[in-house]
């Protein structure tokens, strides 16, 4: 059975950056679906606002486009033209300050009491013209923000956008989407830690050997060759995705399910990352950039350039200094062009203290609880059985699978944005990033990017359609270790 649906409150969404990729793909598609279910309320306002020279009508057809190229489902014209009817358009340079004044109009025509949310979906350059343009205007003062990533290339870039923004905005006001904490299956990560006394007695060194987190994606760099030859792997994925999916594995139980008891223990965890500095950083991380094969263009072919040291793969190992987890390793690896779509958390636990079946001639894996947010999201425990069957004591590996599998229900997991878009109109940031997260993340970052460039380390190629780099197996076998397959 799903969730009850709740009608939010009116509201009125700009979103800045309308006419653009992510708008298209995800942010316009995650309002549709949510109002065709009835969750948002035919009073509320959708206000595009991009330099396009377009009208209301204009911004509709592509509206109208967008969602025919990116919905799920097939689209009813009656829920269509309901929905085209909240939209509204407003052309603004944002860097010209004469066009600020019709989005002033805009909210004007609204009771001062209205849920309004300024959507970010621009370039990171653009950040600090809007959000000085909403103080300049008088907009900030009740209204919510939310930006994407990159929130920040480094510490102190991090540091001075904190700023900026704590400047016009209350931290309550300030949603930082990391859309990864929108996925159906990390919220039932929390929900299989904290609401379940199962896994709890062994979630810690004692049991767990070491965990595993894995976003490995078969295209390359895709047309964002620029952005990306500047940031590499780290940067890109590292420091947000995959440190907030360790920081949900690893973090303690909150007191409650409020935001900042959330963001607290995640925080703990972030400063509880062992730092890797030095040879340190070196001997615990290992980089990569994908060569050409297969028919498949190389990373320098992909960014148009003879020579770049930007990894399009890292694999990293870290160490939480607390008691919980001291002695369990977490690796953390991500790459471009790999073998395989996939995104997971595995905690692998450790062996038996003695094994009775020493007859038994087939390998017997290790217990591990796989928390797959792609290709197919779920969580499966894998667990050591006996066969079936009279052939005596013979043992397998099996896969409890968990029934809320959404792909198993038939029932396709929700895009994350549709989550995360009304938990800001319900005023909800347990499932944003807090400033100082970000920025403790960052410190984490920074002295591994700094030893990288001091040693002249360069990324080891990789193979299209591969694993990643042999220095990435390195890391695992000289602690006896060997990694999940990508498949
Ligand atoms: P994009 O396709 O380049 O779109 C940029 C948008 O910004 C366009 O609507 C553009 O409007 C508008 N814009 C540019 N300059 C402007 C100005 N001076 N005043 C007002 N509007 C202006 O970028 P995107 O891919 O959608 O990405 C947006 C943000 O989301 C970026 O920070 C990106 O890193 C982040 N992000 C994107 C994705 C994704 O899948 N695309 C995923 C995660 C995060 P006009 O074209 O009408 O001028």
């Amino acid at each position: 059975m799903g969730a009850t649906i709740i009608t939010v409150d009116e509201f009125d969404y700009f979103v800045f950056g309308a006419t653009g990729d992510l708008a298209k793909k995800k942010l316009l598609p995650a309002l549709y679906h949510r109002f065709i279910d009835g969750q948002i309320p035919s009073a509320a306002r959708i206000i595009g606002c991009a330099r396009s020279p377009l009208d209301t009508e204009g911004f509709r057809a592509l509206v109208t486009q967008a969602l025919s190229d990116n919905a799920s489902g097939p689209i009813a014209p009656a829920s269509l033209s309901a929905f085209l009817a909240l939209l509204v358009y407003q052309t603004i340079d944002v860097g010209n300050p004469s066009d600020w004044h019709q989005l002033v109009t805009i909210v004007n025509q609204t009771r001062d009491d209205r849920i309004t949310v300024f959507y970010l979906s621009v370039g990171p350059s653009l950040f600090e013209p809007i959000v000085k343009g909403l103080k300049e205007h008088g907009l900030n003062h009740t209204s919510r923000l939310v930006l994407e990533k990159p929130l920040g290339f480094d510490l102190a870039s991090a540091t001075h956008l904190n700023n900026l923004l704590r400047e016009s905005f209350d931290e309550s006001r300030i949603y930082r989407i990391d859309h990864y904490l929108g996925k159906e299956t990390v919220q039932n990560l929390m929900a299989l830690r904290f609401a379940n006394i199962l896994f709890e007695p062994l979630w810690n060194a004692h049991y767990i050997d070491h965990v595993q987190i894995t976003a490995a994606e078969t295209l390359g760099v895709e047309g964002r060759g620029g952005y990306y030859d500047r940031s590499g792997a780290l940067r890109d994925m590292v420091q947000n995705h995959l440190l907030q999916l360790l920081c949900l594995s690893a973090m303690e139980p909150p007191a409650s399910f409020d935001a900042d008891s959330v963001r607290d223990e995640k925080l703990k965890v972030l400063q509880s990352l062992e730092p890797l500095t030095d040879q340190r950083a070196l001997d615990n991380s290992v980089r990569g950039q994908y060569r050409e094969g297969d028919g498949m263009a190389s990373y320098l072919s992909d960014i148009d350039k003879e020579h770049s040291q930007s990894e399009s793969y890292v694999a990293l190992r870290a160490n939480i200094n607390n008691w919980r987890w001291a002695g369990t390793p977490f690796y953390l690896r991500t790459g471009k062009r790999l073998r395989a779509k996939m995104m997971e958390i595995s905690l692998v636990f450790r062996k038996t203290p003695h094994f009775i079946f020493n007859h038994v001639a087939a390998p017997i894996q290790p217990n591990a609880l796989v928390i797959r947010l792609q290709p197919d999201e779920g969580i499966d425990i894998e667990i050591t059985t006996k066969q079936p069957g009279h052939g005596g004591m013979r043992l397998h590996n099996t896969v409890l699978e968990t029934a809320e599998a959404p792909h198993k229900a038939n029932r396709p997991a929700p895009d994350a944005y549709q989550r995360l878009l009304l938990d800001v109109v319900r005023g909800d940031q347990t499932l944003f990033m807090r400033g100082d997260e970000v920025e403790a993340a960052w410190s984490w970052i920074d002295p591994i990017i700094a030893a990288w460039r001091d040693a002249d380390y360069p990324p080891e190629i990789y193979a299209p359609a591969s694993e990643g780099p042999r220095g990435a197996v390195g890391l695992m076998s000289k602690e006896g270790r060997v990694w999940r397959e990508i498949q």
